[in-house]
């Protein structure tokens, strides 16, 4: 049987072409991005499209996109083999997260790519992204069973899995890193598979999706010279749930009483806290250093390595399930989907 592949169209520079007046990209439409890739009918796979009514530019994906998606590869599971989805660059790694929890039970790939340049120009990134992406969610092994059972993103030589995924470079054709995780696959003359680093924990329960994500939540970055009135404005907004506290190296921040006490404070309102380091690479290690562990003395949750994206949609998700600030508090600190390696 031809693997049969399913492209969802959500918009970004793969899809855009340039306004002759402004100069600027904008979104266009699918049938522009298929006039551009011949290519694709030379692969000996059903493929068949689904566009997004409007497609965007990714800064505008909000979690409403998220379900919109999710219910497309949902009402289409058992069609397809696998699903490959193109999207913008900018939030590609917030929503390859987000993805990542909605789907529980995930037992096929979910590939999404995009690239640097529109389709249509004559360096583009997006046939070599597309084309790749396809044969990934075509791959299968020879007992039949698919390569790739997550969502991953594919950018130019790598896939790399979803939810440990960060945009790092605005401009390179190689624009994603995976720094605490190692790639999936790489796409180089061949596709080589990382097996060890595949997902294998597969449940026997069939997809369940899960539309609720709640956005009472936020990002509190640290920097030196910080105020106290900002501080305590941010963990003071109306209606706040969870807070991904992106903190120094491996966890630090600064050990003066006002700082703890608005944390204390935050955290006795139900509050959680979730402590990210603001590094790149590496994960973090609260009790190495006299500050970072008062703030775990003061409630503060260790979210390990995972990227600041999985760490705030995954926030999203477990407050969206319904569970109370204790349930939320364990469930950041165990994996559920690989996002994360807990010591
Ligand atoms: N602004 C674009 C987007 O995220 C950038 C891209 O696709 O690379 O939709």
């Amino acid at each position: 049987m031809r693997p049969r592949i399913l492209m969802i169209y959500t918009g970004g520079t793969i899809g855009m072409i340039e306004n002759p007046d402004t100069r600027a990209l904008e979104p266009f439409d699918f049938d522009h991005l298929l006039d551009n890739v011949p290519k694709l009918k030379m692969l000996d796979f059903d493929i068949d499209s689904y566009q997004f009514e409007k497609p965007i530019d990714s800064s505008a994906m909000n979690p409403e996109h998220w379900g919109a998606i999710s219910k497309v590869i949902g009402d289409n599971y058992d069609r397809y083999d696998g699903f490959v989805v193109l999207h913008g660059t900018d939030t590609m790694a917030y929503t390859a997260s987000a993805l990542s929890f909605m789907l529980e039970g995930l037992d096929k790939p979910v590939i999404i790519t995009g690239s640097q340049l529109p389709i249509g120009e004559v360096r583009t990134d997006g046939e070599e992204n597309l084309i790749a992406a396809i044969q990934v969610a075509a791959a299968r092994n020879r007992d039949g069973s698919p390569k790739v059972r997550e969502v991953a993103i594919l950018f130019q030589n790598y896939l790399l899995r979803g939810n440990r995924s960060t945009k790092h470079s605005a401009d390179d054709f190689d624009a994603f890193k995976s720094n605490n995780y190692p790639p999936l696959a790489n796409i180089g003359l061949d596709i080589t598979y990382n097996r060890d680093a595949l997902r294998k924990d597969y449940s026997e329960k069939p997809l369940t999706l899960h539309y609720d994500m709640d956005t009472s939540v936020v990002y509190l970055e640290l920097f030196p010279g910080m105020t106290k009135e900002t501080v305590s404005h941010i963990l003071n907004a109306p209606g706040l749930k969870g807070v991904v506290l992106k903190t120094f190296g491996a966890g630090n921040g600064p050990n003066v009483d006002w700082f703890l006490d608005a944390l204390k404070e935050a955290i006795s309102r139900g509050i959680v806290i979730v402590n990210v380091t603001q590094c790149p690479n590496g994960k973090v290690m609260p009790e190495r250093y006299q500050t970072g562990l008062e703030m775990t003395r003061a409630g503060v949750v260790s979210g390990h390595d995972l990227t600041s994206e999985a760490a705030i949609t995954k926030l999203m998700y477990l407050f969206g399930l319904g569970m109370s600030r204790d349930q939320v508090r364990r469930g950041m600190q165990v994996s559920l989907r690989g996002e994360l390696t807990s010591d």
